[in-house]
């Protein structure tokens, strides 16, 4: 893979042994659609390893033997890609970037991301934003980025935001980021602006701990996109920047919990469709109306045109985010009677059965590089509380009864 920056714009070039079709670090198969997608808000001088880095986000996938940059990368970085995935990296010639002072949140406006922002008020936002690709036809025209990052403006935070259509440079599954981490790809060229030393994601519970979303649903303390120790931790330690998980040991319904509790409640957006507010029928609305619903404690509030963005939550687990769910139909007054009374059947609807869902899995504070580490547990210790050796242990056993990885 041959990667050139040119004011704003990456382009890269497969080398012969590279292949269209790749994985992303959770396995996810993605295919590339084309080689070049722009980033706009952020400076043309940062330190070369940021450049290679925020590349590297988007290159990742498709890249099998060897990377070479257009400006020559620090030692330690090319030694991380190569401890990482096996991939020369080159050329080699710059001295190390210092680690900054300052964490920012990258903030997408979602409950997760306002709990961050709940653990560090003073945090600097850079808020990713969706635009159009120029060659690249927009099939998804309903997906109001511009309204999240309208609403973001309207936090009074101190913002970047950082527009791309690098999400084009994907053909399949459809837009989105190669590899999770390329959302920080615009926050990694600001970080010598913003003296960033960490990058604050509002990763939660399940997607560090439990394996969720599109990963293998069990517990995974080496989580490769998340854990310090995992390829993505020690290559942005390299880089200077370290990935921050201020609510990696809480799960949704703590987030959820914070978030409405939070100055920012106004503005906390998930849905990426709807323009005056969320749009209440799609997939994304109908599994945090769950959420919320459970933590307010209150009947389900879900739109009759909804009922079938519920299918893939009543199909028997496991599933990611069924944590959440099983959560839910403990708490959801009159939930026999809505559309999710199917999937009663699947779970034991105890509240003591969840209850280690509503506390902090100590490990998570622990991994926080120590900058930020006492903020985020005197914060846990005042407004969350941690498990209990019994809960911590539904956590480390989590996924245990499936001996697949999930599809
Ligand atoms: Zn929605």
């Amino acid at each position: 893979m041959r990667v050139t920056w040119t004011a704003g714009t990456l382009s890269f070039r497969l080398d012969p042994e590279d292949e269209i079709t790749g994985k992303a670090s959770d396995d996810y198969p993605v295919k590339l659609a084309t080689n070049s997608c722009s980033i706009g808000g952020v400076p043309d001088d940062a330190h070369p390893d940021l450049f290679a880095l925020a590349a590297w986000t988007i290159v990742a996938p498709w890249t099998r033997r060897r990377v070479t940059f257009d400006r020559a990368v620090s030692a330690e970085l090319a030694e991380a890609l190569h401890a990482g995935w096996g991939v020369e990296a080159g050329p080699v010639g710059a001295l190390p970037r210092p680690q900054g002072a300052r964490l920012a949140i990258s903030y997408s406006g979602g409950a997760d991301s306002v709990a961050a922002t709940a653990m560090y008020p003073e945090a600097p936002f850079v808020h990713f934003q969706r635009v159009s690709h120029p060659r690249v036809p927009n099939r998804w025209p309903h997906y109001r980025s511009d309204v999240l990052a309208e609403l973001a403006a309207t936090t009074g935070h101190e913002l970047s935001v950082v527009t791309s259509d690098l999400e084009y440079t994907l053909a399949e599954p459809r837009p989105g980021y190669p590899e999770h981490h390329a959302v920080a790809a615009g926050a990694l060229l600001l970080a010598d602006q913003l003296d960033l030393g960490g990058l604050a994601f509002g990763y939660e519970l399940g997607s560090r701990w439990l394996g969720g979303d599109r990963y293998v649903g069990r517990f995974t303390p080496d989580n490769p996109m998340w854990a310090p120790h995992g390829r993505w931790g020690r290559l942005f330690a390299a880089a200077g920047v370290h990935i921050v998980l201020p609510v990696g040991g809480v799960s949704e319904a703590v987030t959820m919990r914070l978030a409405l509790g939070s100055p920012l409640r106004e503005q906390v957006r998930w849905c990426l469709q709807g323009t005056d507010g969320p749009c209440r029928t799609c997939g994304k609305c109908v599994y945090k109306e769950l959420i919320q619903a459970a933590v307010e404690r209150r009947p389900l509030d879900i739109p009759r045109g909804a009922t079938n963005r519920a299918r893939k939550w009543l199909k028997k687990p496991p599933y990611g985010g069924q944590e959440m769910v099983q959560y839910a139909l403990a708490r959801v007054p009159g939930i026999e009677d809505t559309l999710f009374a199917p999937a009663l059947d699947y779970f034991d609807v105890a509240e003591e059965a969840t209850s280690w869902l509503d506390h902090c899995y100590r490990p998570a504070v622990e991994e926080i590089p120590e900058a930020w580490r006492a903020q985020t547990a005197s914060f846990v210790e005042a407004n969350v509380g941690f498990m209990t050796p019994d809960e911590a242990r539904r956590v480390e056993t989590w996924g245990a009864w499936q001996g697949e990885e999930m599809v």
